[in-house]
């Protein structure tokens, strides 16, 4: 199985502008690669390879001289990053690849190889760079791919390591509707489970959503190029960081919870990118992250071998009455409960939408009969 590991680095004030020009470079020869790419397939409709984009480096370089300083590995998997994008496009219909901006929050490029770890002395030798001293907190072993070093807006440093553990992932656990549980996703709470249980959003983000506010009206006050702008923009991404750490930090132990307490876990797949266009409710539906808490419930699946079933937006998950089957077709968005006019059942909006989120998924799933 393939696992990331994630370390934080500490460069020498000589080092950062080594790694930097790393930055720079790989993100130059993307962008480069990307206009190659839409030039050649509207002039000729021919389509440039990652072989045919990576022959053009060295003419690349002979023109701009300050990328011989570079790992030439990492600008060709900046090549190859491009050529994942288009296929992402193509065969998952994902936007059409973007060039990147320097004004990303998070910076970063790749070394495929030649670098050595060496939990000892906590240091990673990088190609191009040298020795890094790192925080080498948890020791893997296995077979090491790439790695992303990256660099936050606050200027935080941070090697990711991608390891092979040459070990199968675990083979699925059989599950009963016992030993499954239907997640609601919400915006009063941040989850309801088909158990009743309902988790709220924490508080102290919901604080630091104000003080975010704050801070960014203030640099909206402050004049375009001054000193202090820049120093209310630092201020904006210190606090965006901490959100970012905060709710990371929520999701981890929540996502965990589940995965371990449950054999498969139903969720409805969510329109994400179509609800963010509702401006008012963006900020909360971006915040509280549901997305982020899909994909952390994705690989742990995979992980400790659970069973994640999805089920279609469509599905009318909070109008059906969970007992009989009634579907309230005027149920608004504002009633949190209604009782049902054939069975009599008062129902919790999202708790009677995740007993029915579950209940879809095991009948998509044929499980009767898998007991
Ligand atoms: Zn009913």
């Amino acid at each position: 199985m393939l696992q990331a590991h994630k370390y934080r680095i500490y460069p020498t004030q000589m080092q950062i502008p080594l790694l930097m020009s790393h930055i720079h470079a790989c993100r130059f020869v993307y962008n480069h690669s990307l206009e190659q790419k839409i030039r050649a397939y509207e002039q000729t409709g021919k389509r440039l390879s990652c072989f045919d984009l990576n022959n053009q480096l060295p003419t690349l370089k002979s023109e701009h001289p300050w990328l011989t300083e570079i790992n030439s590995q990492s600008l060709q998997y900046a090549n190859r990053n491009l050529d994942n994008a288009f296929t992402r496009f193509f065969r998952e219909k994902k936007g059409f690849p973007k060039f990147k901006s320097k004004k990303n929050p998070v910076q970063s490029f790749q070394i495929p190889q030649h670098y050595r770890v060496d939990f000892e002395s906590n240091r990673v030798k990088l190609p191009k760079i040298g020795d890094v001293k790192t925080k080498l907190h948890r020791v893997f072993t296995g077979k090491m791919k790439y790695a992303t070093v990256s660099v936050t807006s606050t200027g935080k440093w941070f090697i990711s390591i991608l390891v092979d553990d040459e070990q199968p992932a675990p083979n699925p656990v059989s599950f009963t509707s016992e030993t499954t549980i239907g997640i609601d996703v919400g915006l009063t709470d941040f989850a309801t489970f088909s158990t009743g249980e309902k988790v709220a959003n924490p508080r102290h983000l919901k604080n630091s959503l104000q003080r975010l506010k704050v801070l960014q009206r203030r640099v909206s006050r402050k004049v375009k190029g001054s000193k202090n702008r820049q120093k209310a923009i630092q201020t904006l991404a210190r606090c965006h960081e901490k959100v970012a750490n905060q709710r990371n930090d929520f999701l981890h132990k929540l996502s965990f919870r589940v995965v371990s307490e449950n054999q498969a876990i139903a969720v409805e797949s969510l329109n994400v990118a179509g609800m963010q266009k509702n401006h008012k409710l963006a900020q909360s539906i971006s915040d509280v992250s549901w997305s982020i808490f899909f994909t952390m419930l994705d690989y742990k699946c995979r992980k400790y071998g659970k069973t994640l079933l999805k089920i279609g937006q469509f599905d009318p998950s909070s109008k059906i009455c969970n007992c009989c089957g009634y579907i309230n077709r005027d149920l608004k968005l504002s009633d949190r409960e209604w009782t049902c006019p054939d069975c009599g059942t008062v129902h919790d909006r999202d708790i009677n939408a995740a007993i029915n989120i579950k209940t879809f998924a095991l009948q998509d799933q044929n499980l009767v009969g898998v007991i």
